[in-house]
């Protein structure tokens, strides 16, 4: 959302609850949660009855808004810090908000995309570039393949599409071939390095190409660059954030003792 769109919705409670009314039933229609059945009894307090299952709900019923007692103004804020990429600490200062109360939404609002993303069933296709990664874990010590405390991330990129990733628990063949069927559509052009693990993936159905670093650097096609440079993009942001904690890496809430 552009600066004078946001202005303007944040400048009353009601209309940033009408904004986000709007992304949660199309035309305004509001249907029920659970059942989405379209008739409903308006009750006292804003709240709703459905005629088929009886189920008694608020507008926001069920929705991530509902997390954490947040105003409309005050989750239309978070996204927009949210964006902009600044830190909860520094979100929660500007909201005058606790620093858990912040972290709480921003967490919901992590968990919301996850649970949004388009990834979620669809098989990926055409050209496709896998590559594993190591995240986190001491500056000294091994870089690259089976440095210790390091966290291997394993991803799968389509050109001109979305890009998958996951922490994996190793970087076996048996491990990366598995995630690999369940992910890319037989047939696709795989390119990956010169890893072993990589090595059977012409048996699983791909036509596998094999990226020579040294060699074919220049050759066009045959690169894993675009995954290249999602890693050293999310390890930035990550970096801004000076790190998470391998826990944390696959989204946690807080832990109760950090209440303040
Ligand atoms: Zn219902």
């Amino acid at each position: 959302m552009d600066l004078t769109t946001y202005y303007d919705v944040i400048s009353s409670e009601s209309k940033a609850r009408k904004y986000l009314l709007g992304k949660c039933f199309k035309n305004h229609q509001r249907f029920c949660p659970r059942c989405r059945q379209r008739k409903l009894y308006k009750l006292r307090d804003e709240r709703f009855r459905c005629s088929r299952c009886e189920y008694t709900f608020h507008d926001f019923s069920g929705r991530w808004i509902n997390h954490g007692r947040l105003t409309c103004v005050q989750w239309l804020s978070l996204l927009k810090f949210f964006e902009l990429e600044i830190s909860v600490r520094k979100m929660a200062q500007q909201m005058k908000l606790s620093y858990r109360a912040a972290y709480g939404a921003v967490s919901t609002i992590r968990m919301a995309i996850l649970s949004h993303a388009a990834d979620a069933a669809i098989l990926l296709g055409g050209e496709i570039e896998l590559d594993e990664s190591y995240f986190g874990g001491r500056r000294k010590g091994n870089r690259g393949r089976g440095a210790a405390g390091k966290v291997p991330v394993f991803g799968i990129l389509e050109r001109k599409g979305i890009v998958q990733v996951g922490v994996v628990p190793n970087v076996t063949a048996g491990t990366l071939l598995g995630l690999t069927v369940n992910k890319v559509r037989r047939g696709s052009i795989v390119y990956t390095d010169k890893f072993r693990s990589y090595d059977s993936l012409m048996f699983c159905g791909y036509r596998h190409l094999k990226v020579d670093h040294g060699k074919y650097f220049s050759s066009g096609k045959v690169t894993i660059n675009g995954l290249e440079g999602f890693w050293s993009w999310a390890k930035e942001r990550l970096m801004k954030h000076h790190g998470v904690s391998k826990q944390q890496f696959p989204l946690r809430k807080l832990p109760r003792q950090a209440d303040n």
